[in-house]
């Protein structure tokens, strides 16, 4: 089964920036995988179509067999999505927002509080449950941002350069829990542009430049070849 199957993608935005020029590659189901490229390769817009927040001009994406232009909202609950920019309500506390993304997904109130407890105390934010967001530093952010996208206990985590600005102790412990998440099944696709990120967690790796797929191999074979 493949988690991620992207056939021919094509994205020109509207001013005629062409930032996928047709892209196919797939991820199985447990992989980790890494989308490797320097700033503005359009790493961020494939995730982007993947997640339904930007509109492709062709091609085909299918999330765990659910084609996105047939199944889109079978697609949308395979996946939890990190994107770049934090995106919550900073005035909310830490717990409700967790607890509200939970919601969104018709997961029970019962159900949502123990998946808060766990994730938030997997993340090091469990004292800070009570916490309004604003009052996190950056790096508790970034950890909040993973917590809520496992609220609905995706079988797809995508990760938009999630350790971006981030320093490198939390960067480690980070690191460890996405392979101990990924250890338990779930698959993970993440953007970097630090070759050593990929090399750290990924076990399959996609090179992208100006919009096209460069390369797309396991990490041991590109590292044997560096
Ligand atoms: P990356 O994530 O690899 O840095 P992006 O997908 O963000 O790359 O960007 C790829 C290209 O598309 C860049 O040239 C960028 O400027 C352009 N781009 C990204 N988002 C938009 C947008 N909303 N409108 C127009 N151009 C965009
Ligand atoms: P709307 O329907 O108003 O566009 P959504 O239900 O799509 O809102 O999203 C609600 C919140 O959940 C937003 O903050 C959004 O960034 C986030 N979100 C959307 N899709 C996902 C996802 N697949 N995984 C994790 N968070 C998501």
């Amino acid at each position: 089964v493949y988690a991620l199957e992207i056939k021919d993608l094509k994205k020109t935005y509207k001013d005629g920036v062409e930032a996928v020029k047709g892209i196919s590659l797939t991820v199985e189901k447990g992989d980790f995988f890494a989308l490797l490229g320097p700033n503005g390769a359009g790493k961020s817009t494939i995730i982007g179509v993947i997640s339904s927040l930007v509109q492709k001009s062709s091609g085909k994406v299918s999330v765990f067999e659910h084609d996105i232009d047939k199944e889109l909202e079978l697609a949308k609950l395979c996946i939890g999505l990190v994107p770049q920019e934090f995106n919550f309500n900073q005035f909310e506390k830490v717990l409700q927002i967790v607890v509200n993304q939970a919601g969104y997904y018709g997961v029970k109130k019962d159900v949502a509080l123990q998946r808060a407890e766990k994730y938030l105390t997997q993340l090091d934010l469990w004292q800070k449950r009570d916490s309004p967001a604003r009052a996190l530093s950056g790096g508790m952010k970034r950890r909040l941002m993973i917590a809520r996208a496992l609220m609905h206990e995706p079988q797809l985590l995508i990760l938009d350069e999630p350790t971006a600005g981030v320093d490198i102790e939390l960067r480690r412990s980070m690191w460890a829990f996405l392979t101990e998440l990924n250890e338990q099944g779930v698959t993970i696709i993440l953007t970097t542009h630090y070759l050593e990120e990929a090399e750290m967690l990924c076990r399959n790796i996609g090179i992208i430049d100006k919009g096209i797929l460069v390369e797309c191999t396991s990490m041991k074979s590109l590292l044997s070849r560096l």
